[in-house]
């Protein structure tokens, strides 16, 4: 199997590897491969059922019963949290975007601190719940990972029982509310644990970055001040869009 057959059975099919957003999504050469129709669906698919087929953000269904998990999961636990809680991401997201729509329009982004704030941790609220639905079946039937994953699982943490003993350990050990994740992550196409705090400290896990402003002191001060907003009004300026375009491109298929 040559290296890009391997990649796209590898992300075709790990479930688990597909599963946490940004650090999953497949890869830009993956999603250039999808955009010529050689792999499976499309990189949406990364996160389940995010969105319906009006291509608005939607509460998927779960893929099996409320008590389908019920000897780890009752029944009771998965109505409150599929049917409350993630259904309240679902309306706090749509709810931070609409507000955002009114800001640009308006002109007025008084509070798009408080509403961008409310766009990330609804927005990767959501979508860690999709892949966390995704990523379970009842017990005993969720079979093994694929060789391809086997062989990343042994490559980048030693073994398999390695792997869920540091997964395990992480999750345990997150301050506060917040998520253990086995993610991809694109950079070095390896994989990688980690916590997050909340959902979204302090990123949508779904988002590959296409454009990025360093707003660090140490990226403006010398010429600046503390001037941060004059530095970020002349940014447009030196903004290169064929590269952000290039890099929309390879994610959207739109090439
Ligand atoms: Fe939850």
């Amino acid at each position: 199997m040559n290296e890009q057959a391997s990649r796209r059975e590898f992300l075709a099919a790990s479930g688990v590897a597909t599963a946490a957003g940004a650090f999953l999504l497949g890869g830009m050469q993956e999603a250039q491969a999808a955009s010529h129709g050689k792999a499976k669906g499309s990189v949406k698919d990364l996160i389940p059922g995010a969105v319906g087929p009006d291509g608005a953000y939607a509460l998927p269904p779960l893929p099996y019963a409320y008590d389908a998990l019920e000897e780890v999961i009752d029944k009771e636990t998965m109505t409150l949290h599929h049917d409350k809680h993630h259904d309240a991401y679902v309306k706090g997201l749509i709810a931070a975007e609409e507000a955002l729509k009114k800001a640009r329009e308006s002109g007025d982004y008084s509070a798009v601190d408080a509403v961008s704030r409310k766009a990330a941790f609804h927005g990767a609220g959501h979508f860690l719940h999709c892949v966390f639905w995704a990523s379970m079946a009842a017990p005993e039937t969720g079979g093994e990972p694929s060789e391809a994953l086997a062989k990343a699982i042994a490559r980048d943490f030693g073994s398999h029982e390695a792997m869920l003993a540091h997964f395990k350990a992480a999750s345990k050990a997150v301050e506060g509310s917040g998520w253990g994740i086995l993610g991809y992550q694109t950079a070095g196409e390896r994989l990688v644990i980690l916590q997050a705090m909340n959902h979204q400290l302090l990123t949508q896990w779904a988002i590959i970055p296409l454009l990025c402003l360093d707003v660090w002191e140490h990226a403006y001060y010398l010429k600046y001040k503390n001037a941060r907003a004059a530095y970020v009004d002349a940014f447009p300026k030196i903004i290169n869009w064929a590269d952000v375009s290039k890099r929309f491109e390879m994610m959207s298929h739109a090439a």
